[in-house]
C-alpha cells in the first residue's frame, strides 16, 4: 500500500517529485532524532506527500515540523504529532480505525497505507471535500471519508480497533470508547481539567474496562460538536 502512495503521490506532483522525496527523508530522520522509532510509521510518513494537502503557496513549508493552516481556522497537525499518535496505536498491527478530524487528510493517508480499514470523520462540510479532492490521486481504496460529528463515533462501522482523535477534548468521549474493540486502543489530546494545557493520552480497553496513560504535552485545535 505505501508503494502505491508513492508512485501516484510523485505522479500528481510532477517536477517537485524528486525534491519533495529528499526533503521528505529528511523529514523522517527528524522524526527518527526525535525518538519516533517504529519504521512501518516512518516508511509510510516517507511515503505521503504531504505538500499536496497544503495549499500551494504553502508547500514549500509542508516538511518542516510545524503545524500549518487549512482553512477555516483548522490546521495540518505538526508531523511529529502524527507519527506519535500513530505510533502509539501501532505497537499491535492496524485492523479497523476511525479517525476523528479528518482535516487535510493528510494523517487519513498515513493511516489508510498502513491499516487494513479506515474511516475518517470532518465536521466542516468545505474540509471535508477537500480532503476528498486531494486524497483522489491516492486511491486508497481502504479509506472512507464521513462528513459528521466524530464525537459520537461512527455507529454503522463501529467497533474500531484503533481510534485517534486529531482535536483536543475536554474529558473522554464515552461515546468514542464505547464504539472501541475490546483490546483495542484510542489515542487522543486532553485538556488537563478541562481548561488546561493538552496533553496526548493513550487509552487502552479490555474486558473489564480501560486503562490511560498520559504521554507528552500537544497543541491541538479543540474537538467541537455538531456539524458544520
Ligand atoms: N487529521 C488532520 C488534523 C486536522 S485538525 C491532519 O492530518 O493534519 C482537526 C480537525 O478536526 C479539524 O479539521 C476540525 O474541523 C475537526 N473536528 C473538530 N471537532 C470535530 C468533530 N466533533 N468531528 C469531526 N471533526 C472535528
Amino acid at each position: 500500500m505505501a508503494v502505491g502512495v508513492s508512485a501516484n503521490g510523485s505522479r500528481s506532483a510532477a517536477g517537485i517529485g524528486m525534491t519533495s522525496q529528499r526533503t521528505r527523508e529528511r523529514m523522517v530522520e527528524r522524526l527518527r532524532a526525535e525518538g519516533i522509532g517504529d519504521e512501518r510509521v516512518l516508511a509510510a510518513m516517507a511515503a505521503v506527500p504531504r505538500h499536496l494537502f497544503v495549499d500551494e503557496a504553502l508547500a514549500s513549508r509542508a516538511y518542516e515540523d510545524s503545524a500549518l493552516p487549512i482553512g477555516f481556522g483548522q490546521t495540518i497537525s505538526r508531523p511529529y504529532a502524527v507519527a506519535r499518535m500513530i505510533e502509539a496505536l501501532a505497537a499491535r498491527a492496524l485492523g479497523k480505525v476511525l479517525e476523528v478530524g479528518t482535516g487535510c487528510g493528510y494523517q487519513a493517508a498515513v493511516l489508510a497505507s498502513l491499516a487494513r480499514e479506515v474511516y475518517s470523520v470532518e465536521r466542516v462540510k468545505e474540509l471535508h471535500e477537500r480532503a476528498r479532492a486531494n486524497l483522489r490521486h491516492l486511491r486508497l481504496k481502504n479509506l472512507r471519508l464521513v462528513h459528521g460529528d466524530g464525537s459520537l463515533g461512527l455507529e454503522e462501522a463501529a467497533p474500531f480497533d484503533a481510534i485517534i482523535v486529531a482535536a483536543a477534548a475536554a474529558e473522554l468521549p464515552l461515546g468514542l470508547l464505547r464504539q472501541l474493540a475490546p483490546g483495542g486502543r484510542m489515542v487522543l489530546p486532553l485538556r488537563d481539567a478541562g481548561a488546561g494545557p493538552q496533553r496526548l493520552v493513550l487509552v487502552a480497553r479490555d474486558r473489564h474496562g480501560h486503562t490511560q496513560t498520559v504521554l507528552d504535552p500537544v497543541k491541538f485545535v479543540p474537538l467541537r460538536s455538531g456539524k458544520a
